[in-house]
């Protein structure tokens, strides 16, 4: 009988609760024992009361409620092997043989890694006497399945994450509610909104309200002059008509030098050329609250095959993780999809902003 444990990992994004219902149920309904890791790769290092099966009622409620129920944590102990050790111990004591990790590329990366360690961690825990070559055999092998669970929407080999779509609803409504009254009073906004290294969810805002500019990391302004050509931009569309201005800055938004830009220099920018301007940093109200019918959805099919990957995994099966590419839920290798973020990061590192592009999805790029 199949024990799958299910953790949730790195920041919370809406729809989460949503993939540990249907991971928790499915495992259920084929015949495995599910059990839920609180606090993320914390409840796998600690171990204890923080593993617990969960049965059918346990999940129930779940679909409507934002963040993650089982909790999250950045847990610096899983990044040395001595956490990721006892993380091992843990699970075996715990008769877990497949887990199911849904996070971000950092949490996805610390999954891999311990499905990479799994022979040498045993290896250790028997020459520590911590557990029976008995128990060494019977969890020979460990499962990994990933689900990228993140607002921000910054994983490659998946069109789009468990979380993304609810925040991106967040920051709209949000701008919604600045426009009424940088229209009463004919105002500038510089509104900065979350994403980290990827400008998706200020890309995707600035094309549903209408924005008049935006700044994101993977296409920074390249004229020495933008500052003023983006002034002229505005003012274009002032003499236009336009009572309100809207601009939108990512958070990791950078010039072509990769210095950031920041919120506050675009508002002086604005300020000097006239326009009565104010920054609204939108901060946490973009990760919270209920998801969006888009993500419960795509966190339960996910979800469904996760366990599906786990129980057709063979030992020679590199861990999957699952996305979803033109509508068609996928499972690729992890790995890859790490690989391929990582390289996202590094092509902006070295200022090849059109290599950031193609890696992170080359159709949206032409
Ligand atoms: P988000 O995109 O929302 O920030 P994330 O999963 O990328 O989510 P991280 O803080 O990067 O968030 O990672 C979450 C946890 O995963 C870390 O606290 C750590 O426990 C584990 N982790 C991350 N990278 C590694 C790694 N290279 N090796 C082992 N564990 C890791």
């Amino acid at each position: 009988r199949k024990r799958i444990g299910v953790l949730t990992s790195g920041g919370d994004s809406p729809g989460m609760n949503a993939a540990v219902r249907a991971i928790v149920r499915v495992a259920i309904s084929r015949g495995c024992d599910a059990y839920a890791i609180f606090e993320g790769y914390e409840g796998l290092v600690n171990g204890g009361d923080m593993i617990k099966k969960f049965g059918w009622a346990d999940v129930r409620g779940y679909l409507a409620i934002g963040g993650t129920l089982i909790g999250t944590a950045r847990c610096a102990s899983f990044r040395e092997r001595k956490g990721r050790l006892s993380a091992a111990y843990n699970l075996i004591k715990n008769g877990i043989d497949a887990l199911i990790v849904c996070g971000g590329d950092g949490s996805l990366t610390g999954a891999d890694v311990l499905r990479s360690e799994w022979p040498g961690l045993l290896e250790d825990l028997i020459k520590e006497g911590r557990i029976t070559i008995e128990e060494a055999t019977r969890f020979k092998h460990l499962t990994v399945v990933g689900l990228v669970g993140s607002i921000d929407n910054d994983m490659s080999s998946t069109d789009i994450t468990i979380g993304a779509v609810t925040s991106l609803h967040r920051i709209c409504e949000a701008i919604d509610s600045i426009s009424s009254t940088a229209l009463s009073h004919s105002r500038a906004f510089v509104i900065e909104v979350m994403g980290r290294h990827c400008g998706w969810l200020a890309l995707m805002a600035a094309v549903s309200t209408g924005a008049d500019f935006v700044f994101i990391p993977e296409r920074p302004p390249i004229s020495d002059d933008w500052e003023s050509e983006m002034c002229e931009t505005l003012k274009k569309h002032r003499d236009l008509g336009k009572r309100m201005t809207i601009v939108i800055v990512a958070e990791g938004a950078i010039d072509k030098n990769l210095d950031p830009i920041r919120p506050e220099y675009i508002k002086k920018l604005l300020t000097d050329h006239g326009l009565d301007t104010r920054v609204t940093t939108l901060g946490h109200t973009q990760r919270g609250g209920k998801p969006c019918s888009f993500d419960r959805n795509l966190a339960t099919i996910q979800g469904v095959e996760a366990v599906q990957a786990v129980l057709r995994a063979t030992p020679d099966t590199p861990s999957p993780m699952i996305g979803i590419r033109e509508n068609k839920i996928t499972c690729e290798p992890l790995m890859k999809a790490v690989e391929l973020t990582r390289q996202v990061a590094e092509a902006i590192a070295q200022k090849d902003f059109r290599r950031a592009m193609d890696l992170r999805d080359p159709e949206f790029s032409e």
